[in-house]
């Protein structure tokens, strides 16, 4: 069973999220991510794995920013690996978002994006929501997630952020 996790703060969300990842240990999981906003940018680190494995990478890689979130993976689309793992972006990279649960009708969703351009890094359900969301945006993030959840079916807990 997978976990999320968002904070927004004054102090640096990395080792905030880390710490919340740890907490959410207990439930299992195959992969760790998270992503970190500076402001302007949106930076993710994520792997298959454990805990342990995403702070080294961290620690090659330390993002700043006090804004973040954060997932443990458990795998129901695509094979644990670091590509599927979250957090997923939207292809400009703008926005980025964790999930818990399962998009039933992502292969529709998804289908219907190729159509119009977009293109998949990962093998998971989550990412149409990722492109779904950017789709809609013309930036008001929540009007964007509203829009996209009127298409999802089945049963999810998103945690989404955006440099807008
Ligand atoms: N269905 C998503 C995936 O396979 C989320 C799984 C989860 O809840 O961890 O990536």
């Amino acid at each position: 069973m997978c976990g999320i996790i968002g904070c927004v703060g004054k102090r640096p969300a990395a080792a905030l999220l880390l710490d919340g990842l740890h907490a959410l240990e207990y439930r299992g999981y195959d992969s760790a991510g998270i992503a970190v906003m500076d402001g302007e940018t949106v930076s993710v680190v994520k792997t298959k794995g454990r805990g342990d494995r995403l702070e080294e990478k961290l620690r090659e890689h330390p993002l700043q920013g006090t804004m973040g979130i954060g997932h443990t993976r458990w795998a129901t689309h695509g094979e644990p690996s670091d590509v599927n793992s979250h957090p997923h972006t939207s292809m400009a990279g703008d926005i980025a978002l964790v999930h818990n649960g399962i998009i039933e009708n992502y292969l529709e969703i998804k289908r219907w994006l190729m159509d119009r351009g977009y293109r998949f890094a990962s093998d998971t359900d989550t990412e149409v929501v990722a492109h779904l969301v950017s789709h809609y945006d013309q930036g008001d993030l929540v009007r964007a997630l509203h829009l996209a959840m009127t298409r999802l079916r089945g049963s999810y807990a998103l945690a989404v952020m955006s440099v807008r």
